[in-house]
């Protein structure tokens, strides 16, 4: 329901806390977000209310200046911990809004190579789909872009990868995805209030974009995997 996305100079745990209780008013009934910590790819996830997911990072901390969080409205999957996102697969973590219409083709297909999914979630099978693309010898960047080529349906994802402390892939299609731009950091957020304590500077991806997110700035590509050009517009939300 809420994605957001941060490659930072600064501990991403609590921005990404802060960027998900900005998103509250959307309403969920899990959350989680999943950081980089030199290389390391970990997550945190709990059901209920944000003060449960805070709760457990009290105890649980996650470190790391990269990470990606998310507030889930089960479509897919009852509200429990291992139906919430981040979804993971080997080296890959995903948060994603909305509804992946051919998953279940997709989940047969990776069941049968040997990729079996432990959540009754459609988002699984994107991650898994993505790790099955680096375990075949993709890099992180074309497996999630030959991973979005894949779905149908109305989606909007973000990806982030072990092994990868300055990269995150943010995918568009029929679910608003906005990109933040800092000083030497970038965001990710499924609205640009979530944003608003970071950054003013955005750039809303349109229908079938995809990004790739460095530290240095975001590369965009549309459906046709063909740079574009997508204005930056400050924004007056109140942070
Ligand atoms: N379909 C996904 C799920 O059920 C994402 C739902 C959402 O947008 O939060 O986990």
């Amino acid at each position: 329901c809420g994605i957001v996305g941060v490659l930072g100079n600064h501990e991403a745990a609590p921005l990404l806390v802060e960027a998900l209780k900005r998103l509250e008013y959307r309403g969920y009934d899990s959350a989680g977000i999943a950081t980089v910590n030199g290389g390391k790819l970990d997550r945190r996830r709990a059901v209920g209310k944000l003060v449960n997911l805070s709760d457990l990072l009290v105890h649980q901390p996650l470190a790391g200046k990269s990470g990606i969080g998310h507030t889930r409205w089960a479509t897919h999957g009852a509200a429990t911990v291992t139906n919430a996102h981040p979804h993971k697969a080997g080296p890959v973590a995903v948060v994603h809004n909305g509804i992946i219409e051919n998953f279940r083709a997709l989940r047969a297909e990776l069941a049968e190579a040997g990729y079996a999914q432990e959540s009754q979630t459609d988002t699984e099978t994107v991650a898994l789909l993505a790790q099955r693309f680096m375990d075949e010898g993709l890099s992180p960047i074309h497996a999630a872009r030959d991973t979005i080529a894949r779905l149908e349906g109305a989606f909007a994802l973000c990806f982030l990868f072990a092994g990868e402390d300055d990269l995150m892939i943010a995918a568009r299609k029929g679910s608003p995805l906005a990109i933040g731009h800092g000083t030497g950091e970038m965001f990710v957020g499924s609205d640009a209030i979530a944003l608003a304590p970071m950054t003013d500077r955005i750039t809303y991806l349109e229908e079938g974009d995809w990004a790739v997110l460095t530290r240095k700035g975001a590369e965009i590509f549309d459906s046709l995997d063909r740079r574009a050009n997508r204005a930056e517009t400050r924004i007056q939300i109140e942070a």
